[in-house]
């Protein structure tokens, strides 16, 4: 049987690290970190994702301030307000909630906010830097792959990795920063041909398709690490893109959802926050 990897263990030990940095602040009677999280319009996903991050923040000591704007304002609201917090010096990275609603251009709405507040590295200049291996702030979800890979004492360099999905936000910048870490690393995708064969050969399977349940026991090996960053909404559950019960007797080590990727993402965006308060104080 397959051993479980706990993220909510691995996020314990960084959110210890926050709640101690925000503490030594206060003693020194300095402001706690500042987030500052856009929300356009009612989508259900960016919801929940803005209120958890607000619990998660708030549970650490760390501000969040909530900018709501609906679903009927335009382009220039949008960026004024990313403007606003752009030149506001309390705030130290600021979080746009995607999708925004379909009306709007994506691309060019990001790129507006000031690469020195790009907590989650969306911005052409943040990518540009992660891609050129000289990252500011490392994307969370990505990130998050990589420490819960790491929190298990696993040496990455040499392993050959599969990444399933090339999004821009979780399967690129995963496979970028795995390669980093001197990992052979293999891209899948829609069009990818023999794919079972590909993620069964895999040291390590990192899977990003927001299909669930799409990996079953084919799909690995007895010594496969498999983490699903999956999280697709599924008879009413959060479901991850790999069959949980399925796998875990037929691999190593394997990330639950919930519990995995998901329970570690938010701690890193607010560890960002941290890194860049500290940088641009001292
Ligand atoms: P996305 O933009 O829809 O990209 C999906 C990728 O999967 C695409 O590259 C697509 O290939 C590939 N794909 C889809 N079906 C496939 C199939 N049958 N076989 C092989 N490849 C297939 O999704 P995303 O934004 O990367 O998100 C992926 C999942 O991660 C979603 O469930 C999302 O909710 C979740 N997520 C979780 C977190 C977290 O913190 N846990 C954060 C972000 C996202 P093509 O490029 O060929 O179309």
């Amino acid at each position: 049987m397959g051993q479980i990897i706990n993220g909510k263990e691995v996020a314990l030990k960084i959110k210890d690290e926050i709640k101690e940095f925000v503490a030594a602040r206060k003693e020194k009677k300095l402001a706690a970190p500042k987030i500052a999280s856009i929300l356009v319009g009612n989508d259900g996903g960016s919801i929940y994702y803005m209120s958890s991050q607000e619990k998660v923040a708030t549970s650490l000591g760390v501000e969040f301030l909530k900018v709501t704007l609906s679903e009927s304002c335009n382009a220039e609201e949008v960026i004024n307000e990313i403007h606003k917090l752009n030149e506001d010096n309390s705030v130290q990275g600021i979080i746009l909630q995607l999708p925004l609603p379909d009306k709007f251009d994506e691309k060019k709405i990001i790129k507006e906010i000031s690469p020195n507040k790009d907590i989650d590295c969306l911005t052409f200049e943040s990518q540009g830097k992660l891609y050129m291996g000289e990252p500011r702030f490392l994307p969370c979800t990505p990130n998050s792959v990589v420490t819960l890979i790491k929190s298990l004492n696993i040496d990455i360099t040499g392993k050959n990795v599969v990444v399933l999905g090339r999004s821009n936000i979780v399967g690129k910048p995963v496979a970028q920063l795995l390669l980093n870490e001197n990992a052979t690393v293999t891209i899948c995708h829609s069009k990818t041909k023999n794919l079972k064969e590909v993620c069964k050969s895999a040291d390590i399977l990192v899977v990003a398709i927001g299909k669930p349940k799409f990996i079953d026991e084919s799909y690995v090996n007895e010594n496969s690490v498999v983490i699903d960053v999956g999280t697709s909404s599924f008879e009413g559950k959060i479901t991850g893109d790999v069959d949980f019960d399925k796998v875990i007797d037929k691999c190593s080590l394997l990330t639950p959802v919930p519990g995995g990727v998901g329970a570690l993402t938010t701690t890193l965006l607010i560890k960002n926050a941290c890194e860049a308060l500290k940088e641009n104080e001292y």
